[in-house]
């Protein structure tokens, strides 16, 4: 049985989604826990009322984790908050989909500004706090997309990439504090940024899934408390599929 007690955890982009759902479980399992959003504060409210009506504590902090300025006072507010940060959560993400010959560049520098710069930008902030912690550990959204490409995801599947390398570079460099560093790549979730996809997409999609289904955020959620516990403390460098079989 895993428990997440005395660990305190920042999730980036936990308003909604996967983010929420990760919060939401890890808070159940003991973590005291701060919530990051952009712009969906009343979200990210309900997330940590939720959180507290089942008797846990979580904390609310606004930022653009693609600012750098913002990263920073983010990741000093929730350790002051929680007065230590001993797990990383780099779950913020957007998606702006497009084949290449549509792709503006601001199509590409929003989405490698967020879901990989911003991971940077958190971690680079993030790291002396998880190098001081007992079982220091670093979750990183990837997708599996990352890891095979997808047509009209150039700018995201690239990002994702870049986060597989970012997270096993981490994994060599902060382990000999005892820093574990991951990533986790699911395939199709059910979550707002799936719900953009057309009917005929989601259709395709679940053909190429063998369990022929999209997943839930609580089963990624799942993954990410396991990781962010003791019980993982030999796990290093991987990226571990969640995929319904999707990339097998
Ligand atoms: P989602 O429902 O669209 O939620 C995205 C979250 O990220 C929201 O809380 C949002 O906050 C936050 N966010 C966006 N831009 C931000 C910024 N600049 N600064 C801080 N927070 C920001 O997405 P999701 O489906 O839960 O995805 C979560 C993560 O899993 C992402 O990294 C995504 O790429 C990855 N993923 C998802 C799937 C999937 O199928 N859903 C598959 C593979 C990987 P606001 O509400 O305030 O904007």
């Amino acid at each position: 049985m895993i428990n997440l007690n005395d660990k305190k955890i920042l999730i980036t982009g936990s308003s909604r989604g996967i983010g929420a759902e990760i919060a939401k479980k890890m808070a159940l399992l003991g973590a005291e826990v701060t919530l990051n959003y952009a712009n969906s504060r009343t979200r990210a409210e309900e997330v940590k009322n939720e959180i507290e009506a089942a008797g846990g504590t979580a904390h609310v902090v606004q930022a653009d984790i693609s600012d750098f300025d913002q990263a920073a006072e983010l990741v000093k507010t929730a350790y002051a908050k929680m007065g230590g940060l001993n797990v990383l959560v780099n779950n913020a993400g957007i998606t702006r989909d497009k084949l290449l010959l549509r792709m503006k560049e601001e199509d590409w520098d929003q989405v490698l500004n967020i879901n990989l710069k911003g991971v940077f930008n958190c971690t680079k902030n993030a790291v002396r706090y998880l190098l001081k912690a007992e079982n220091g550990k670093l979750i990183n959204l990837s997708s599996v997309v990352g890891i095979n490409g997808n047509a009209g995801q150039a700018n995201y599947s690239a990002a994702k990439a870049g986060i597989v390398g970012f997270t096993k570079t981490m994994a060599k460099e902060l382990a000999s504090k005892g820093v574990c560093s991951n990533a986790i790549a699911p395939g199709f979730i059910d979550t707002e940024m799936t719900d953009e996809l057309s009917e005929n997409i989601k259709a395709g999609v679940i053909d190429q899934v063998p369990l022929a289904r999209f997943g839930k955020a609580e089963e990624v959620a799942d993954l990410a408390a396991f990781l962010a516990s003791d019980n993982a403390n030999y796990i290093n460098g991987e990226v571990i599929k969640i995929d319904g079989g999707m990339g097998a």
